[in-house]
């Protein structure tokens, strides 16, 4: 059976709830959680108490931290892998084929990992979402012979995965 890659509706908004970000006080991970309607995130470190809080307008784009010039210091820095609120370093990130890999959460990588392991990915109809990721991904990530590297790259962040 070869599986078919037909989820082309996913946004990475959709994994923005909770985010493992890397605390910037003590460097472990922390959860930026969502508490409301994708308005506010917050950040309360088990390991050293430290917390923050963000928030971004409902469907404002770009968000506040496009505009802050920390933001994009931090973004470049990182090659992309910080977090849409904060601007903190995503914990799930690594290098892999030259470039940065990199996860919100075990369901964004799941969804990843489905997308690089089918050998066909069709876009259904004209129904697609083109905000949808899996259009947008780098087109690193898209190159066969990537896939190899690819793969270890998501199990090594998995490795990497906080307790729940
Ligand atoms: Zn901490």
């Amino acid at each position: 059976m070869v599986f078919r890659f037909r989820d082309y509706t996913t946004c990475l908004s959709e994994f923005e709830h909770a985010i493992w970000v890397k605390c910037p006080r003590c460097d472990r991970p922390v959860l930026s959680r969502c508490l409301d309607q994708q308005t506010t995130w917050r950040i309360a470190c088990p390991h050293c108490s430290y917390t923050k809080t963000a928030t971004r307008r409902a469907k404002q784009k770009p968000m506040p931290w496009w505009s802050d010039d920390n933001w994009w210091t931090e973004y470049r820095k990182y090659n992309g892998a910080v977090d849409p609120l904060f601007g903190l370093p995503l914990w799930l990130q690594t290098p892999c084929c030259g470039e940065t890999l990199w996860a919100y959460n075990e369901a964004h990588l799941d969804f990843l990992e489905a997308y690089i392991r089918a050998p066909l990915r069709e876009r259904q109809g004209t129904k697609g979402n083109h905000h949808g990721i899996a259009i947008r991904l780098p087109r690193w990530m898209k190159l066969a012979h990537h896939r190899e590297p690819l793969l270890k790259g998501i199990q090594h962040l998995r490795d990497r995965l906080p307790e729940p």
